[in-house]
């Protein structure tokens, strides 16, 4: 089973994608947020349906530069919004926290780094372990704090300490992020993966194979 995991898109498509999925086989899309630029709203309904035409699933998030009602788009235009949700998919569990820790910017999708630890540290405890064996994912727009994934630059981490103790609690197999879009990355905290694909108009993607609940492989491809 494959999955294909992109960030901010920003309202820019990207024809390489569609290329992509028209030449490899995908279980299912993941998108980490900031789908649109502050909008339109509209843009959402109109490439998740593009992305469906490929007979995938998708499930995405919203990002801090998503206007409100995004999540509502998702779900409209036929994908899961995993915003504050855990869903079980195959042999994995994805557990999604859309939004980002405070910015410079004023954004309309920020909550305080302390708000977003307390809801993601809520929506994890929440989860009943398995007996068979499941490749668990987080799936958040914010990278973990003090990471290659969250590097500005001048050497600045900006990430979030909500995301990055949810990581050392909860140890998820892998952490897939965007947000910084100059942080393209793959970086480990603990044994879990941290991967951050930059901007779609970049090209980058994550592609995660997994072939059983204790199998799988996961690595940043160029589309
Ligand atoms: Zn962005
Ligand atoms: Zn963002």
């Amino acid at each position: 089973m494959k999955f294909l995991i992109f960030s901010d898109v920003h309202s820019n498509e990207n024809e390489k994608l569609f290329s992509y999925l028209d030449e490899n086989i995908i279980d299912l899309v993941i998108i980490t947020g900031d789908i649109t630029n502050f909008g339109p709203i509209e843009f959402v309904n109109s490439f998740i349906g593009k992305i469906l035409e490929y007979d995938v699933d998708v499930v995405a998030i919203p990002g801090n530069c998503d206007p409100e009602g995004v999540c509502e788009a998702i779900t409209e235009a036929s994908a899961l919004c995993l915003h504050n949700q855990i869903v079980g998919y195959g042999d994995t569990v994805l557990f999604g926290y859309g939004g980002s820790n405070e910015t410079p910017f004023d954004t309309p999708g920020e909550v305080t780094d302390e708000q977003l630890e307390e809801d993601l540290l809520t929506l994890l405890s929440g989860y009943e372990c398995s007996d068979e064996p499941k490749v668990n994912i987080l799936v958040t727009h914010a990278p973990p704090f003090e990471t290659n994934a969250d590097l500005i630059e001048g050497g600045v981490h900006v990430g979030s300490k909500g995301v990055l103790k949810a990581i050392q609690e909860f140890k998820p197999d892998i952490n897939v992020c965007g947000h910084i879009h100059e942080a393209k990355s793959v970086d480990l905290i603990g044994e879990t993966k941290i991967l951050n694909p930059g901007m779609l108009e970049n090209d980058g993607a994550i592609l995660i194979d997994i072939e059983d609940g204790n199998h799988f492989t996961s690595e940043i491809i160029q589309l």
